[in-house]
């Protein structure tokens, strides 16, 4: 990695000013929570949204939570049940994390990898809280770290961990002093019949259900209860089967080309080629294709190298044959 030369600013209101238009303009910006750093974009934006993927480098597209000023933005982006209204109303602002079915959307599929849920949380600190009202757009913010590092929960922690500016990562990295909780928020699935805990966090289990009583717990990989969604069936699978490596479309097939090659009447993830315009279009473009008359869909080679790497992991688990699609079930 190049030297991080990313400038890190004393989050006084000039600089959250800055960070707000910045964000706005598509722009990363780090910033602190009460949690660790997150990795800051503008939810409704795909192509800044796959960016924040880029700079992680994280080989798969796993969900991201998405960070509001207030449980009534909250309430704008998912849908509340009175679960949610509870666990809003004791520990909001703070550090949880609620998964509710998707409502708006304006926000990017590529923020919840193509989930019908999201993930949302109102965060604490006073820098995050101006940030957000400042902006007025959701704004998904992943620890701001490369994957498989550990959580930053200092501002300088980021420029270590993250490329500069000039080559993908943030435009600033906004200095609001040490987390004061420093591990990540608590994770609840309220969007299943009963509440899941997800990922323990900064707000304990028992807190959590001396409000809304038990919680179901992660287990092991293909239980009944998710663990880790980016690696759940639960995740959206096309009900039409995905034939990958595709040159042309065959009788039947809807055709989802990438760059300059496609054919001139296909949907194209990117004309360009571009990696981040491909990652920003992919759940969606998949989305329209699957709900056509066609019998499949063929996709066109995606190289595999940066962001294509997570395009074709999502792709390649989408082309694997379930047993339990809609399809087969209803045939
Ligand atoms: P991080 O990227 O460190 O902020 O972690 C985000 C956490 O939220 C991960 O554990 C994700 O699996 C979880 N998450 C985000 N969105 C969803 C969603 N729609 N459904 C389930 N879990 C989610
Ligand atoms: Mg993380």
């Amino acid at each position: 990695m190049t030297e991080n030369r990313t400038p890190i600013v004393p989050a006084d209101s000039v600089a959250i000013a800055t960070a707000a238009k910045q964000l706005c303009e598509g722009s990363l910006v780090a910033f602190p929570t009460e949690t660790v750093y997150g990795l800051g974009a503008d939810a409704t934006n795909g192509e800044s949204v796959a960016r924040v993927f880029a700079a992680k480098q994280r080989p798969q597209f796993n969900p991201l939570i998405v960070h509001v000023k207030d449980t009534a933005a909250a309430e704008a982006a998912a849908r509340f049940n009175d679960t949610a209204r509870k666990l809003a109303d004791a520990f909001w602002p703070g550090p949880l994390t609620l998964v509710l079915p998707r409502l708006d959307d304006r926000i990017s599929l590529l923020v919840s990898a193509g989930l019908d849920t999201l993930a949302v949380r109102v965060p604490g600190h006073p820098v995050a809280q101006e940030l957000l009202a400042e902006t007025g757009v959701p704004v998904a913010a992943p620890s701001a770290n490369m994957a498989g590092c550990i959580s930053p929960t200092a501002a300088g922690h980021v420029v270590f961990s993250l490329p500069g500016a000039d080559t993908g990562g943030p435009g600033m990295i906004l200095d609001g002093g040490p987390c004061t909780v420093g591990i990540e928020s608590t994770v609840v699935d309220l969007s299943a019949a009963a509440p899941i805990l997800l990922r323990p966090g900064g707000i304990t289990t028992e807190d959590i259900e001396a409000v809304i009583g038990p919680l179901a717990q992660p287990s092991a990989p293909n239980s009944e209860v998710p663990k880790s969604p980016g690696m759940q069936d639960r995740h959206y699978a096309p009900v039409l089967p995905i034939r990958l490596d595709a040159t042309n479309a065959r009788p039947g097939e809807a055709f989802l080309g990438f760059g300059p090659k496609a054919p001139d009447d296909a949907i194209n993830l990117s004309l360009t080629a571009d990696l981040s315009e491909a990652a920003a279009n992919l759940f969606s473009m998949i989305r329209t294709l699957d709900g056509l008359p066609f019998e499949a869909i063929a996709v066109m080679t995606v190289p595999d190298q940066g962001l294509g790497r997570a395009i074709n992991d999502r792709l390649r688990r989408a082309a694997q044959p379930l047993p339990t699609k809609p399809k087969d079930v209803c045939s």
